[in-house]
């Protein structure tokens, strides 16, 4: 049932982490990034997967076992056929429809059992948990551990506080524009593209499960940094009177490119080609498109973003993941490679995101505003063209457009919309041709863009340097798990020099 990858002596005192991540990759790569941090200081990490999770995990957390850290696998069969899911449907990406994602949830809390029968037995004895915010039965195993659980939340703490606040407006027509109660600024909405995780009918159980799982929680780990969000951090904490540690953008726990490289699921292009492509260009003239692992874009959209980025004739890398390489979109996708061969880098699948956005030629990003790619565009300083498809991407776009000003957004007012399907039309070759014009080549105010962007990039490098906010949070955390086990602080020496 279990993989230990390392023997591990029952009789160390250090602390030991055990992180259980949602399944998807939006949450799974920056909890793999977390393991990491955590390990650089000396903490032994267990991260609870299933062999499906592990295989794309496997080499970069071999590579870190390599490299003297203590981070293992604990591994679990996933229960996808007592469910009603196909064998291997053990991750969010392998998602096909609303009914799916309920079996993939129930699937999930059946881990509690073999999860806690696993944590009795294991040594050394489990610290804490940190556990995904989505994944609330956790709760009932750090209790019967008596262990103290933090939640991990993915998402931006602007949305966190945004969301909260909103669901207690609650207008007649979901598509009313509101004002958000009790929030740092005045900050206007549109209530259907402010809801909270699960804020949706027939979900109420599992809506309800993870806002106790939150309160209970002895405290919150998010992925941002202090810099960025500190209004939101602050009230947020008080809302929820709990401690936060703001521990991120925790991208940047990738310092070399082989970790950027091997970092989420193994890449569909080679990295020397992609790289040397990248090296031929000027500074800041590559736009990187991708909208991340779960939105889906149908083939009319696809064609309007190439046509979009055609008409603005700009340079860039776009990723189509496997899920939207329909036939007709790959027969059409070989005409278009052809015509703009000189121009742009088509990746079909997966591509090393971090890698790319870090070289100097990429200028620009658009993006579906996941809060991990919002965070990784945020900590390589760039500017990003906007598209949110689903979820708290609404609210990622808002903080971007309106609040840290390095944003525009393809479409402003974007209807809320959860089936990219039902909305064909939404996104026009002018919408995209338009954005990306004014991002990449956008004058003044581009420049001004670009520099403010510039400047985010620099205070999150510093965030997560020694004595940086980030690098501080983690310490902190760790130093409260040892005091809340009467633990010492002696090896507290951070292994990264
Ligand atoms: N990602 C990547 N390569 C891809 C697609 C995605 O490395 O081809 C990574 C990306 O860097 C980010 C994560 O997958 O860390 C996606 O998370 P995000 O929150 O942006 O979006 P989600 O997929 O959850 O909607």
């Amino acid at each position: 049932m279990t993989v230990d990858r390392i023997a591990m002596s029952g009789s160390i005192k250090k602390p030991h982490f055990v992180l259980v991540p949602l399944f998807a990759q939006g949450h799974m790569i920056p909890m793999i990034d977390l393991a990491r941090l955590l390990a650089l200081r000396g903490v032994l990490v267990t991260v609870v997967t299933t062999p499906a999770n592990t295989a794309r995990f496997k080499a970069i957390v071999d590579r870190a076992n390599v490299a003297g850290l203590l981070i293992r696998f604990a591994e679990f069969r996933f229960p996808s056929t007592e469910v009603g899911l196909p064998e291997g449907c053990e991750n969010a990406d392998l998602i096909s429809s609303l009914d799916q994602l309920t079996n993939f949830f129930d699937a999930l809390s059946m881990l509690r059992e073999p999860l806690l029968r696993y944590l009795r037995e294991v040594k050394p004895d489990p610290s804490c948990l940190v556990s995904d915010s989505c994944m609330p039965w956790t709760v009932h195993v750090a209790r019967e551990l008596g262990v103290p659980r933090f939640v991990f939340h993915g998402p931006s703490c602007f949305f966190l506080l945004a969301s909260r606040n909103a669901s207690r407006v609650k207008p007649a027509d979901p598509f009313e524009t509101i004002i958000v109660p009790d929030f740092p600024h005045e900050l206007e909405v549109v209530k259907a593209q402010a809801l909270r995780f699960f804020e949706f009918p027939g979900w109420k159980k599992l809506f309800d499960e993870v806002a106790e799982a939150e309160e209970t929680a002895d405290g919150l780990v998010i992925n941002t940094f202090k810099e960025l969000e500190a209004v939101y951090l602050e009230s947020y904490s008080k809302a929820l009177d709990k401690k936060i540690w703001a521990v991120g953008p925790v991208c940047l726990a990738n310092k070399d490119a082989s970790d950027k490289l091997l970092r989420g699921n193994k890449t569909s292009v080679d990295d020397k080609y992609i790289l040397s492509w990248l090296d031929a260009r000027n500074p800041n003239s590559v736009i990187y498109v991708s909208f991340g692992t779960i939105a889906r874009n149908s083939f009319s959209h696809l064609l309007e973003v190439g046509l979009g980025l055609e008409a603005a004739n700009q340079a860039f890398i776009w990723v189509i993941k496997e899920a939207e390489l329909t036939p007709p979109v790959q027969t059409w996708l070989e005409e278009f490679e052809e015509r703009t061969r000189a121009m742009g880098l088509i990746v079909r699948g997966w591509a090393p995101q971090v890698l790319i956005l870090s070289h100097p030629s990429v200028g620009g990003f658009m993006t579906h505003s996941g809060w991990n790619s919002t965070l990784e565009a945020v900590a390589a300083g760039l500017p990003m063209v906007t598209w949110p498809h689903l979820s708290d991407q609404f609210l990622n776009e808002k903080f971007v457009v309106e609040v840290l000003r390095t944003g525009v957004a393809v479409k402003p007012r974007m209807p809320a919309v959860y089936i990219t399907q039902e909305c064909e039309g939404l996104i026009t070759r002018e919408h995209v041709e338009a954005a990306v014009r004014k991002v990449m080549k956008g004058g003044e105010e581009g420049e001004e863009r670009r520099k403010r962007a510039k400047e985010l990039g620099e205070k999150a490098k510093r965030a997560m340097e020694e004595g940086g906010s980030s690098n501080e949070s983690l310490t902190l955390i760790i130093q409260h798990v040892l005091e809340l086990a009467n633990n010492t602080t002696d090896y507290l020496l951070p292994l990264e020099k």
